[in-house]
């Protein structure tokens, strides 16, 4: 499997960018991905000068022929962290956290173990912070999600899930980074356990983008990704694109789809430490009988 080297990595995602790496539909690729200070923390938990700023991302990774008005769905088939990560914010600076990663220790049924400070172990969940697409627009940097995907630390971006990003530009231009070992929904001391990793993915082109802003397909559920200035701005446009988006699927009015969200589906919280906050409507696939959209 071809391997694309975390030392090629974009900070921000932007049309401007040429192409790190170029990737055909249905070739399984593994990508290296830093931890979001870029390798530079140390061991003990303190940061060396010469970061190359929050959040790098490997790529661009150009996906031939796609084309906007198009969606990219990007299957993660594994995300393997590495044997250490770190924890920082909650109010404290340096030192952060450091955290022992064990890929072969086994807990709950489960393969790979973070151990804290204090001996608590735990399987690992890895969740990848940072996937987007280039928008057509202005760059955003990778601190920030939005309908092009970005900063959206939300723990269903994990092994076994689909994402689905709209195609802006021609290429795509996909880049990954921000792994966590483990992430809590809200991430709330503004990190998880900040590690690098290598994910292996594979993507596959829509010939229609099914909606504007980022879906996840995950565990017979589909998740639809809102971000905004405030949190309850966001959950309040998860509720409006879902809505629109069951009406899209179903044939079922506006009210009726609120109705049907409100009863059967959830709004989550993804992170409200980022600049813009984000959260995820969620509908299981029993709802939408017969319009699965992958
Ligand atoms: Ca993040
Ligand atoms: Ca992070």
């Amino acid at each position: 499997m071809r391997r694309l080297a975390r030392d090629r990595f974009v900070l921000e995602m932007s049309k401007e960018h040429p192409p790190a790496y170029s990737i055909e539909e249905g070739e399984r690729v593994i990508v290296e991905c830093h931890d979001c200070h870029g390798g530079f923390v140390n061991r003990d938990g303190t940061v060396r000068p010469g970061s190359p700023g929050p959040n790098p991302a490997t790529g661009p990774i150009e996906v031939k022929d796609a084309q906007p008005g198009e969606a990219l769905a990007i299957t993660i088939h594994d995300v393997k962290p590495a044997d250490w990560g770190f924890i920082a914010g909650g109010g404290g600076g340096e030192p952060f956290t450091v955290i022992e990663i064990s890929p072969a220790g086994r807990v709950e049924g489960r393969d790979g173990t973070a151990t804290y400070p204090w001996g608590l172990r735990l399987p690992v969940n890895p969740v990848i912070g940072v996937i987007g697409l280039a928008p057509s627009g202005d760059p955003v940097p990778n601190t920030t999600p939005g309908d092009h995907g970005g900063n959206l630390d939300t723990p269903d971006i994990c092994p076994g899930a689909t994402v689905l990003l709209p195609v802006a530009i021609p290429g795509a231009m996909l880049a990954l980074g921000d792994v966590h070992a483990l992430q809590g929904d809200s991430e709330c001391s503004g990190t998880g356990i900040e590690c690098a990793a290598e994910v292996t993915l594979s993507v596959k082109r829509m010939k229609q983008a099914l909606w504007p802003c980022p879906l996840i397909l995950r565990d017979d559920k589909l998740m639809l990704l809102a971000s905004a200035d405030t949190l309850d701005e966001a959950a309040w446009k998860a509720v409006a694109e879902m809505a629109k988006l069951l009406t899209q699927l179903t044939g079922l009015s506006d009210v009726e789809a609120r109705r049907l969200l409100s009863t059967v589906g959830d709004i989550r919280i993804s992170q409200i430490v980022n600049p813009r906050k984000t959260c995820r409507a969620i509908i299981p696939k029993s709802a939408i009988p017969g319009r699965w959209p992958f």
